[in-house]
């Protein structure tokens, strides 16, 4: 057997990983919650390891805690294409957000494996830490240091909410390798991954063409105030943080609203104050918001009033408002080589697909600023998802897989300039 333009994924057996990643790190029915660097990420990483080496992968771990499993090449020089995403999830998780797409390069290999097809390329397969940022924040710390963005010593002094470090969890699971976190020189990056929208499955579509991410701008806030009694302290002297804080998320969420016709959307996302007790007044609260809109222009505009919103929020509660992180992601990041190829595979394989806007941060959002770049979305039920109801058929999944296939093994095969 060799490798045809009519080979097709093994569906059966990728499903076969997809139920047994479903069985770790099980919380409420369906669902996961398999946090980065949890005793069940330690277990599915083994099981993903193991997988790795039956199929003549080389394994690496990196000092963040990535693995890299690499498939030799012809010319093994050569930079290789990467196939990745996070088999993390978050607390009230799915099965299929991340997982698909690790599993879908994994797929790749014993594809090509079973049709004894050796690429020009290397191929290297890879899982991210900490993607997800629902233990430790930011999102996707890890391909943040494979292209420079982050320090690794940065990243491994992130705490929980537990307090505890990021490297000294690395460290118990065993998961803090060798390989130095910042990435050489990659060929092109591909992810899969569910749509985690509702517009192909709303429009019965098989495949998504991503062609970029809305661009997003997100901000943690501290507010410091002073606590007080709730009882005697009169109104205006009050310096209630736990208020600010809550302010400014209504206050985004109205910015999302006052976007929403545009597809504008605005999220308060997390609110901890100190103490946060009946009876006493807040001395600090720290807040996660975050705007996206389709026009960058118009996304900027957003994040503007997110920030003064902050401000003023702080003002009104006799507290001030500290910066502590901010971010910013999105916009036309993708290779347009690399979306053009994606859409005549599907439509060489005659999918129903349509081009599609990311509308949540990705691993591959950052491997944009290193490599060529794009993203296959497959549609998921009802869009549903950050939530243990997310569900996709192994129909649903079918195209992105064979797309994913084609694609990387036309860039794996690609002429090369001796
Ligand atoms: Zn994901």
């Amino acid at each position: 057997m060799t490798f045809t333009a009519d080979s097709r994924m093994n569906l059966d057996r990728f499903w076969d990983t997809i139920e047994q990643s479903g069985e770790i790190g099980v919380r409420r029915p369906g669902g996961l919650s398999r946090l980065t660097l949890s005793d069940a990420d330690r277990e599915m990483r083994n099981l993903f390891v193991s997988w790795c080496e039956e199929a003549r992968l080389t394994v690496e771990v990196d000092e963040l805690g990535s693995i890299f499993a690499r498939r030799e090449g012809q010319r093994d020089d050569l930079p290789p294409v990467m196939i990745g995403s996070h088999l993390d999830t978050q607390v009230n998780g799915g099965r299929f957000d991340g997982i698909a797409g690790v599993l879908a390069g994994l797929e790749v290999v014993r594809t090509l494996n079973d049709l004894g097809h050796v690429t020009q390329r290397p191929l290297v397969l890879v899982n991210w830490t900490n993607e997800e940022g629902a233990r430790f924040s930011p999102p996707m710390v890890a391909s943040g240091a494979f292209v420079g963005k982050y320090e690794p010593d940065w990243v491994r002094n992130l705490v929980d909410d537990e307090g505890i470090r990021f490297g000294d969890e690395l460290e118990r699971i065993g998961y803090r390798g060798t390989r130095a976190a910042r990435g050489g020189q990659v060929d092109a990056y591909f992810e899969l991954h569910i749509e985690q929208g509702p517009i192909l499955d709303a429009e019965r579509r098989a495949v998504g063409i991503v062609t970029g991410g809305y661009p997003s701008h997100g901000m943690r806030i501290r507010f410091e105030g002073e606590t007080a009694h709730t009882g005697p302290t009169p109104m205006n002297l009050r310096h209630n943080a736990l208020i600010a804080g809550a302010r400014w998320l209504t206050a985004v969420d109205d910015i999302g609203w006052d976007f929403a016709v545009h597809d504008g959307k605005a999220t308060g996302s997390r609110l901890t104050a100190w103490p946060n007790k009946p009876g006493i007044l807040s001395e600090t609260a720290e807040c996660v918001a975050d705007v996206r809109h389709p026009d960058p222009v118009t996304a900027g505009v957003m994040a503007e009033r997110m920030r003064r919103a902050a401000f003023a929020a702080a003002a009104i509660a006799g507290c001030t408002a500290v910066v502590e992180d901010e971010w910013t992601w999105g916009g036309a990041i993708f290779d347009q080589s690399l979306i053009n190829l994606i859409r005549s595979e599907a439509i060489r394989q005659n999918y129903n697909w349509r081009d599609i806007q990311s509308q949540a941060g990705h691993d591959a959002y950052h491997m944009a600023m290193h490599c060529p770049t794009a993203m296959i979305f497959t549609p998921c039920r009802g869009g549903i998802t950050h939530n243990n109801e997310e569900y996709c058929s192994l129909e649903d999944l079918e195209a992105g897989l064979n797309i994913l296939l084609h694609c990387a093994v036309s860039r794996l095969d690609r002429p090369y300039i001796t």
